[in-house]
């Protein structure tokens, strides 16, 4: 079970995770979890703040930040906590670890540099203050645990800081040989999510929103039953309930179909999460921790037959287009890498590509806040050389079909594009892989909220289903 940051952030929300672990024990008595945790919502965030702060020789910053992550820790030990001798000592583990956290800071500013690696270091601080708390919220309920960083339960990764990936095999042995006796003991590990450590046992980050990979990663390792991510969210809906008021929370999606949405929905979920659990068909169950009798969403690898063929509308916002174009692009080979690479060298993400069989543009989509850098670096590169001319367009969305049910099936296609005209959107471009999950469409973005309605009533996604309210 994973506990996201927005379920640590009040007493009350801490005592509501502890019933939940306590009626998952009291269930059977041969129920065995893991619990991961990240850091309280915002404290990452305000970790990386800091490091700015670090880098520019801003030695009163510390202070103020240390006062503030003290007061936010310890008065949650005095609200969740009640036994006296418990709840001192979960202030003194804080408070030990607040001071190594300190003297790191005081370290770091002096020499004013922030590499990746001591970033990785401070940011692995929001969950380490965090684990000893739930550890003892639990223990005050008389149920038995101990806490853990990601690197002493066994999670290797490489050496890529701010990104790391696990060494899978090496990690499984760790893990494994860890964790059971753990469990044996019918004592439940509470283990810092997102922080793990390399071969060199030098703390690494799996990327933010990483205690969800953390979570699937242990769940490979010792073959676990479901994962639980707990957060105040519902779970995957059928579209942004901003944009349209029927939409509705999907019960049962596919890991690919999950695969697709969990980037811009409501829920993100770290993008390599799914893959551990994937290889394994360990299903994912997205619970809101508020609102038990909501069942959520299961992702899951043996999806009943729905019929249902279309499941998500999504809708990507502030993005904007460049189209590359000129005579000279036809029938070269490696145009496209090169304009590729010179936006990878320049750290430019391209979230979607289309070429038409002439060759002769190329349309991309990036992100709005992108859009300066990926001029300028086509520009300085390639412009007069391959490319002769270079549009752009701002202000556009990418809207996404996701479906799993749309492959093979004739005429959804000419459905979308159809509800699209009726509602008189132009469609400025389009993509869709060979698999056939989804389809992806570029408008205005003055036409965005418009199109997605359009599509969610045409595929019928805003009846209702049934939420069963059975609790775990
Ligand atoms: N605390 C980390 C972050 O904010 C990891 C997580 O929340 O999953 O990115
Ligand atoms: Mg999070």
């Amino acid at each position: 079970m994973k506990f996201g940051g927005s379920v640590l952030n009040s007493p009350l929300k801490i005592r509501t995770l502890v019933n939940i672990v306590k009626s998952f024990k009291n269930k059977s008595n041969n129920n065995e979890l893991v619990c991961v945790i990240s850091a309280i919502s915002g404290v990452t965030d305000k970790i990386f703040m800091l490091s700015d702060s670090l880098a520019r020789n801003d030695k009163r910053a510390i202070k103020g930040f240390i006062d503030e992550m003290s007061l936010l820790h310890l008065d949650l030990i005095n609200e969740v906590i009640d036994d006296p001798t418990m709840q001192q000592e979960a202030k003194d583990r804080v408070l030990y670890i607040m001071r190594e956290f300190q003297a790191i800071l005081e370290g770091l500013v002096l020499i004013a540099e922030i590499t990746p690696r001591s970033l990785d270091h401070i940011l692995s601080f929001g969950e380490r203050l965090m684990a000893p708390i739930v550890c003892y919220s639990l223990r005050s309920q008389s149920l038995n645990s101990n806490y853990f960083t990601g690197k002493e339960i066994g999670i290797v990764t490489d050496s890529n800081f701010g990104e790391a990936s696990p060494l899978m095999d090496t990690t499984k042995f760790r893990v494994n040989a860890k964790l059971f006796p753990i469990l044996q003991k019918n004592t439940i590990p509470v283990v810092t999510g997102y922080i793990a450590a390399d071969q060199h046992d030098h703390v690494t980050t799996l990327g933010r929103s990483g205690s969800d990979y953390t979570a699937t990663i242990i769940a490979y390792c010792i073959n676990a039953d479901v994962v639980y991510l707990w957060s105040d969210v519902d779970g995957l809906m059928t579209a942004d309930p901003l944009i349209v008021k029927g939409a509705q929370v999907l019960p049962e999606i596919s890991y690919s179909e999950a695969a697709e949405m969990v980037l811009f929905g409501a829920k993100y979920i770290h993008p390599r999460a799914l893959e551990p659990v994937m290889d394994s068909n360990i299903p994912i169950k997205i619970r809101n921790a508020m609102d038990l009798n909501h069942a959520g969403t299961t992702i899951t690898p043996n999806l009943k037959i729905s019929n249902n063929i279309v499941k998500s509308i999504i809708a990507i916002r502030n993005t904007a287009l460049i189209d590359v174009s000129g005579g000279g692009m036809v029938g070269a080979p490696g145009t496209a890498a090169s304009i590729f690479e010179t936006l990878a060298k320049n750290k430019v993400n391209i979230m979607m590509i289309s070429q038409g069989p002439s060759e002769s543009s190329i349309s991309m989509i990036l992100r709005q806040d992108d859009l300066g850098k990926a001029i300028t670096s086509l520009e300085l590169k390639l412009l007069g050389r391959i490319i002769k001319h270079l549009n752009v367009l701002e202000n556009v969305s990418i809207v996404t079909v996701v479906g799993s049910g749309m492959r093979g099936i004739k005429g959804i296609a000419g459905r979308i594009f159809a509800s699209i005209a009726k509602n008189d959107v132009n469609v400025i471009m389009i993509a869709q892989g060979s698999s056939e999950l989804s389809l992806a469409f570029v408008v205005n973005d003055a036409d965005c909220e418009k199109a997605v309605r359009s599509l969610h009533q045409e595929f019928g996604l805003d009846q209702k289903y049934i939420p069963n309210s059975s609790f775990l």
